[in-house]
């Protein structure tokens, strides 16, 4: 085998690292925001039955377009958190809301254009728009995490990106943007401006969803990954203008979203109501960790999501370790730009979440 520095890889990509949250299996797993909540026999009675039909056709590629899946998206926006009904036309998915992103950066960033992000945030924007070629510019939230509109306004202006970031919720700090900060972003970005809010399910802050009537650069992506807790199925959405959905058409595999994965989507929206039901649950452990947390003498950052960062700690990577040899997988966050001291967990099921909070206190002590 040869080294990977031996390969003619892009210059742009020599020295980056992978995406590489650990994956293991035995631990009390709280480190990649997961909803601990798995599908109940039901939804895995129908989805077995609904895998059944469509494998029957698996000779026959999949329908190219999502139709139904979008329809049923669309509806679901709709109900929730969009002021007007979305039709089918403004809404497209792809597997995870990764790949949604990945979709808007080749159609609207790449070679010569530049996107700009508000650090610390979800490292995948990053990651996605420099593996499409597009100019990273990571501009900063304020010491506390929050991002204010004039902040958020006066790097745009200055840096004039192709593709604007806004996390709201924002992983990993946990809190949202109020929509203000959206407004001016879109009114001052020349480029198209994307919200993530792949945790909104699990905040109280109102969704860029009602700006979307007049703003035709406006972006808005979830995920099933999430409050739906179908991390494993990886089917991510988005609701923009229809013409931005065209632009998706262009760069789009053909047939991307397979057979399978479209009708375990459309399984889970059938049981949106019980799969949802699990946010309560989840909010409530979040609230139960910030509680403790803080009761230990520890600091917890607000957060609109389903987990938080915590610390700080003069050593987190060791404190990391010592909750993995306890069984309890947390993210360390501290390496990155302005997370030095910061753990972050996602909230787990009660009993999981009183294991964290149990090895956390043998920590301390
Ligand atoms: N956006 C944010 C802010 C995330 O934290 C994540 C996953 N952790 C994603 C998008 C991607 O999730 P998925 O591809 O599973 O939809």
């Amino acid at each position: 085998m040869t080294r990977l520095s031996e390969l003619p890889l892009r210059d742009d990509l020599r020295g980056q690292q992978p995406y590489g949250a650990p994956q293991l299996p035995h631990a009390v797993q709280l480190n990649v925001n997961e909803n601990p909540h798995p599908p109940s026999a039901a939804l895995v009675a129908d989805l077995a039955a609904a895998c059944a039909t469509a494998g029957a056709s698996l000779h026959r590629y999949p329908d190219r377009e999502a139709l139904e899946l979008r329809t049923r998206l669309a509806a679901y926006l709709s109900t929730t958190a969009a002021p007007a009904a979305l039709g089918a036309e403004q809404v497209w998915a792809a597997n995870g809301s990764n790949e949604v992103l990945q979709q808007l950066l080749l159609a609207f960033g790449g070679t010569g254009r530049t996107a700009l992000g508000f650090e610390p945030s979800y490292s995948m924007h990053r990651i996605i728009s420099t593996g499409t070629g597009t100019r990273w510019v990571a501009a900063r939230r304020a010491e506390d995490f929050t991002l204010s509109p004039e902040a958020a306004v006066a790097a745009v202006a200055e840096h004039r990106p192709d593709v604007t970031f806004l996390t709201s919720p924002n992983n990993p700090t946990g809190g949202a943007l109020a929509p203000r900060v959206v407004s001016a972003v879109l009114d001052a970005a020349p480029g198209m401006v994307v919200v993530d809010e792949a945790y909104a399910e699990f905040g109280s802050a109102r969704s860029a969803l009602e700006l979307l009537p007049g703003h035709p650069r406006l972006v808005v992506t979830r995920t099933m990954s999430k409050a739906f807790a179908m991390a494993g199925a990886r089917v991510g959405y988005l609701a923009a203008d229809a013409a931005v959905v065209d632009a998706l058409r262009l760069v789009r595999l053909p047939y991307h979203l397979s057979a399978l994965t479209q009708a375990a989507a459309l399984v889970a929206l059938d049981h949106v109501e019980e799969l949802l039901a699990t946010v309560g649950a989840v909010v409530e452990q979040r609230r139960r960790i910030e509680r403790e947390l803080v009761a230990l003498g520890l600091r917890t950052v607000p957060t609109e999501s389903n987990f938080l960062l915590f610390g700080p700690f003069a050593d987190p990577s060791a404190v990391w370790q010592r909750l993995l040899d306890a069984g309890v997988l947390v993210r360390d966050v501290s390496a990155g730009e302005g997370l030095a001291g910061w753990l972050r967990v996602s909230a787990g099921t009660e009993t999981e979440t009183t294991e964290f909070l149990a090895a956390m206190e043998k920590v301390l002590a």
